[in-house]
């Protein structure tokens, strides 16, 4: 099953901070304050920072909770790293996984790895075609 990790890795290569659907949201903003008062803070305080609280990566960690997202602006996840290297397009992946949710639960259309792979040589055909 698909799975994509919440790591540091996966973190850095997620373009969803620059992302034009979320970098006006005031909601986002508060998150992002908060992320950065608990980073300032000393370690030993025991103050965590949940998955879910972290606006970006959403492909992992599913919806976010902010609900003043510009959702008319186009989402950037089809040019990450991230959704290249799980083959998400191919997938059947409806990208906005702020608003759709995690690639875990959007991503069922392509789970047999045979079907997969058939659409995988489709894809390629599509783009290699000779003229
Ligand atoms: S999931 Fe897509 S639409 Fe949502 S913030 Fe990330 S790049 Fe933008
Ligand atoms: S696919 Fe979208 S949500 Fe996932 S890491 Fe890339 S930009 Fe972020």
């Amino acid at each position: 099953m698909l799975k994509i990790d919440f790591n540091t890795e996966n973190m850095d290569k997620c373009l969803c901070p620059d992302c034009p659907v979320q970098i006006g949201s005031n909601c986002v903003k508060d998150e992002i304050r908060k992320i950065e008062e608990i980073q300032s803070e000393d370690v030993d305080a025991g103050v965590m920072i949940e998955p879910e609280e972290v606006p970006k990566l959403y492909c992992a960690t599913g919806k976010t909770n902010c609900k003043d997202l510009y959702t008319h602006e186009e989402c950037q996840c089809p040019n990450c790293d991230v959704w290249k290297e799980n083959d998400l397009e191919v997938r059947g992946a409806p990208a906005y996984f702020c608003i759709n949710g995690r690639a875990v639960e959007c991503c069922k259309i392509v789970t047999d790895d045979e079907e997969h792979k058939a659409k995988l040589r489709g894809l390629r055909r599509t783009y290699y075609t000779p003229i």
